[in-house]
């Protein structure tokens, strides 16, 4: 397709991602992100086998992984149980072995962002969206009072509270307080390892070691508590010792990533929704990433989510010589995976948080059992890598 004027809302994984993916084609793009600079929130994630790809054919690939930890298994207990609840290691595709990419957040942000600038994408802070316009050329609001110049194509990846998405999600009774900790230097847990450990459906808490830090030399490690939207309160108004107590009583191996903690701010709590838009395309306007469908982070895949359908988009405005054609050829390629895997999310989130009894001792007793008999074992490792099926359709190259 000829070269496209983009407007990007949101430099987070997604728009920074597509950014560098459509000014490698060739686009003129401009991404906003209502940051005063631009910086990432939160802590850390798992890019997975796809969205690792994604990043190599962008160019940010190097970058994040002289920063990510390579983690190769995820390995959950519940309380009080021997065999694991949660056992996947992610093996090899022919011959050739796979990880997990563990990482902050800042150096996933660090890594997409120097691939975005350096082939020349035009980034504009303390931009805050707040509508776009209708018509053929679309324009962008701001709450400044600024409003863009006209774009061919606007993209809306503005994440889970973008102002321009009609998705009204579900919101989901759990989520975690997260919070990130050096990586001990006597560590109990091995070091490409997520673990957890679950007293029922209850409480979560994990460990996951992500690196290091743009710019610095220690080792990182994400740790997080499982807990409902109504604990919260109760949780910050309690003394900080009482609920490291409790984390540690639940797992003692935990003790030195959780001694890491002494005071609430280094916790940040994170809710999760579920919901996905029926069709993310208008005519000159497209949402991707968790402005289009959103999931909780159970299977690990909403930053690989956004980072396919970044590639996906990139490649069907290469495919097609109409923007029309495009962005529905966009839609139908990922419309399958996205929704194989909204359902998948939807159906094991309940046995890892919920008050729930049966589910969590179906999940003992019955599913982990039966996820050590081959071919569960490979099945597992192919759902949690992103490619159980192929994550892109309709003739668009995988990245
Ligand atoms: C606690 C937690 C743990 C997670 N763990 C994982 C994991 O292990 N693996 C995984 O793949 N995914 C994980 N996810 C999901 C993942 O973080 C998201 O799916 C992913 O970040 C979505 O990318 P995005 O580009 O759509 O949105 P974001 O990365 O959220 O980016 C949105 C950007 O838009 C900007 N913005 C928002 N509103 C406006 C506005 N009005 N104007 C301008 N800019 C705006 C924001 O500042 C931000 O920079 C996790 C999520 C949470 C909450």
């Amino acid at each position: 397709m000829a070269a496209l004027k983009v407007g990007i809302a949101g430099a987070g994984i997604g728009g920074l991602a597509l950014a560098a993916a459509l000014a490698r084609s060739g686009h003129d793009v401009t991404v906003y992100d209502q940051f005063d600079a631009p910086r990432p929130v939160g802590s850390g994630l798992v890019i997975q086998p796809v969205g690792q790809a994604v990043l190599f054919r962008i160019g940010a690939l190097d970058v994040a992984e002289t920063h990510g930890a390579q983690v190769t298994h995820m390995l959950g207990h519940a309380t009080g149980k021997r065999m694991p609840i949660l056992d996947v290691k992610y093996g090899s595709v022919k011959g050739r072995p796979r990880h997990g990419l563990a990482l902050h957040r800042a150096a996933l942000f660090h890594a997409v962002h120097q691939a975005a600038i350096k082939v020349g994408v035009r980034m504009l802070a303390s931009h805050e969206v707040v509508s776009v316009s209708d018509g053929p050329k679309r324009q962008l609001s701001f709450t400044n009072g600024e409003v863009s110049a006209p774009f061919d194509l606007v993209v809306d990846a503005s994440g889970a509270g973008s102002p321009l998405s009609p998705l009204r999600a579900r919101a989901l009774p759990y989520g975690a307080i997260w919070g990130v900790v050096d990586w001990p230097d006597d560590a109990p847990l091995p070091a490409h390892q997520l673990s957890q450990r679950y007293e029922a459906a209850r409480r979560m808490v994990g460990v996951l070691p992500i690196g290091l830090l743009p710019g610095g030399t220690r080792r990182q490690t994400a740790l997080f508590w499982s807990l409902t939207r109504d604990e919260l309160a109760a949780w910050q108004a309690s003394p900080i010792e009482a609920w490291k107590a409790q984390a540690k009583a639940l797992w003692p191996e935990a003790a030195p990533y959780v001694d890491g903690i002494t005071q609430h701010d280094q916790m940040t709590p994170a809710f999760y929704s579920h919901g996905s838009l029926r069709t993310p395309v208008a005519p000159g306007l497209v949402h991707i990433g968790d402005a289009a469908h959103r999931a909780s982070p159970q299977l690990g895949q909403g930053a690989n989510m956004a980072l396919l359908d970044a590639w996906a988009l990139s490649q069907a405005l290469v495919a097609r010589g109409d923007l029309a054609d495009a962005l529905a050829l966009y839609h139908k390629s990922r419309r399958l995976h996205l929704w194989v895997y909204q359902w998948m999310s939807a159906v094991f989130t309940p046995l890892y948080q919920s008050h729930s009894r049966f589910l969590p001792a179906l999940r003992n007793h019955l599913l982990a059992p039966v996820a050590q008999i081959p071919p569960s074992p490979y099945i597992l490792s192919r759902l949690v890598c992103g490619d159980m099926l192929p994550p892109l359709r309709s003739g668009l190259p995988a990245p």
